[in-house]
């Protein structure tokens, strides 16, 4: 079906928890296994339901911000969310307890009842008060960023739009456009400070009221996180400090040269040629268009894929007016598609939706007729690599995409591929520093910040923009307010696919089938398990980071 003929009904919460209870009711009285797995089945019809409306309610609603009545839907999901998981969790709990335990997991998978119980420790009725208003301060951040007006060369912009001035081929341009972006957080840096202090003190209360010593401990659990642990993530961060670090560093030199300057400063955070980044040639139908060709060339099942997506007008990624800003892969259960939202705006990010989203909607894709949707739920380290192995995957079309540049487009992708590594690193050190110490004052979160720039990116300048200077580069981060400890998932996702990016390089054929096999395999069983079963070694074992720099070098177009 057209995303735009799916129906739309709202669903009444009230009658949801009614219909949970009743469920439940019937699971405590169950004789057997297979009568369990049979009444849940009728539990997933209801989640399948919930997600179907949910997720067109905010399709739409992203689709166009002035239609009035998505706008009530979309407030009403966000009320009534935590009562949603609430009940959810409480039915999922009968299950973990059940006598059948041994028959259910059997058929629903042992990840599934490690995540039950993950999920039971991280949520209580007395918390919802407090859910609800860490929900709230989120929001208030998110619109503080979405409603920015930023004064430049006589013009009002917003973040996202100041964002091609900032990469500008013209330096002046980058550094004015730098210090309007600078000037803009420093008028609002004390209402983030303000709220980000209430948003650490609220998840800290959060974490103590469900028994736990700090918030990392519940958010790992909430992430389903179910296969490591914080301390392998703190080895992981050692080795991307000690072998990552000074790789980048390298292919800094490198670019600055190209540049033609001694240094990099922040003025060029996004910047790889000095003729400007590489954008694509072709018009946004066009890019659809060559996107459909690509997969139909790449495999059979990403031919059906993408054929399935343009069939039944599943991207919503020309940019209008009124859109919400950014760009996401969902799901909606009921009709089996995957959803790709975007705004293309003549950069090479509109290649990313096709290459990186398309991979997050072709493993949806390909496991839509799994009967168990908890395999569902894996953790977004293991999503991640579905996506950005996909971007390596499509290497070999980008002539399609970028013409004559298509060379550059390659050595800037891999270069930024790399470069965000102790990026992302450190954005997880900043956020195990802040919650392990809840009293931090927010200067002194500031200084921590300061503090990490010089470990993980020295070779970046950043004294000349104030707000940076001051260390408050980490508030234009939404997931630091709006997802905690989420971001060293594309960390890992990343280490990861860029092993399938060697494998391929030596056996394209090989590779794809690794991959395939690592998207069907979604979650029905643990990351560190998955991915050693498709040949990966995983990212926190010592030596695995070390290994990657030494075969991405040459890649890379190091001079060392
Ligand atoms: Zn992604």
């Amino acid at each position: 079906m057209k995303f735009k003929d799916m129906p739309y009904e709202r669903p009444d919460i009230n009658s949801l928890e009614k219909e949970i209870e009743k469920l439940i009711e019937r699971q405590k009285n169950a004789k057997s296994g297979e009568e369990q797995f049979k009444i849940n089945k009728d539990f997933y019809k209801l989640r399948k339901d919930f997600e179907t409306a949910y997720n067109i309610a905010y399709i739409r609603h992203d689709a166009d911000n002035t239609d009035e009545f998505y706008e009530k839907e979309n407030d009403y999901f966000d009320e009534i969310l935590p009562r949603w998981s609430n009940a959810y969790i409480k039915y999922n709990k009968v299950l973990f307890e059940s006598p059948y335990r041994e028959y259910l997991e059997e058929k629903l998978g042992p990840v599934t009842f490690k995540n039950m119980e993950l999920d039971a420790k991280s949520i209580s009725d007395e918390i919802l008060p407090l859910m609800q208003e860490e929900n709230a301060l989120t929001s208030r951040y998110d619109k503080i960023i979405a409603t920015a007006k930023i004064e430049f060369e006589g013009e009002t912009y917003n973040l996202s739009l100041m964002g091609p001035f900032a990469r500008n081929k013209d330096r002046n341009i980058r550094k004015k456009a730098n210090k309007a972006i600078s000037d803009w957080f420093m008028s609002v840096t004390d209402e983030i400070d303000e709220i980000y202090d209430a948003m650490v003190k609220n998840r800290t209360a959060q974490a103590k009221a469900l028994g736990f010593e700090s918030f990392t401990d519940l958010a790992y659990c909430r992430m389903h996180r179910n296969s490591y642990d914080k301390n392998d993530v703190a080895n992981f961060r050692k080795q991307i400090k000690e072998h990552f670090v000074p790789f980048v560093a390298e292919l800094a030199e490198k670019r600055a040269e190209r540049l033609g300057l001694d240094k990099l400063e922040d003025t060029e955070l996004g910047v790889y040629f000095k003729e400007g980044n590489p954008n694509p040639t072709g018009s946004p139908e066009e890019i659809l268009k060559s996107g459909q060709k690509m997969y139909s060339e790449l495999s059979a099942e990403t031919k059906e894929y993408m054929d399935f997506m343009m069939e039944n007008e599943l991207f919503d990624v020309f940019g209008r007016k009124n859109k919400a800003a950014g760009g996401y892969q969902t799901y909606i259960p009921n009709y089996e598609s995957p959803f790709i939202f975007a705004n293309f705006n003549g950069t090479s990010g509109d290649i990313d939706v096709i290459t990186h989203e398309c991979g997050h909607g072709f493993q949806c894709f390909i496991t839509r007729k799994d009967e168990i949707i908890d395999h569902n739920s894996f953790g977004m380290e293991t999503a991640e690599i579905h996506s950005m192995s996909m971007e390596y995957f499509t290497y070999g079309w980008m002539k399609n995409f970028f013409g004559e540049r298509y060379k550059d487009y390659l050595e800037m992708h891999l270069e930024d591929a790399c470069t965000f590594l102790p990026y992302g690193t450190m954005v997880d050190e900043f956020q195990h520093i802040v919650y392990d110490n809840p009293e931090m004052t927010p200067a002194q979160r500031k200084e921590v910040w300061k503090k990490l720039e010089v470990e993980y990116r020295p070779y970046i300048e950043f004294e000349g923009t104030e707000f940076f200077a001051l260390g408050g580069f980490w508030q234009k981060q939404l997931h630091i307010f709006d997802v905690p400890f989420y971001y060293i998932d594309y960390v890992l996702a990343s280490i990861c696919a860029m092993q399938f990016k060697v494998m391929m390089d030596e056996n394209f054929e090989g590779a794809w089938d690794k991959y395939l096999e690592l998207c069907k395999l979604s979650g029905s069983d643990y990351y560190t398990k998955m991915i050693s079963q498709v040949g990966l070694k995983i990212p926190f074992n010592d030596g695995v980071v070390k290994e990657i720099v030494k075969k991405l070098r040459p890649l890379a177009g190091s001079n060392k």
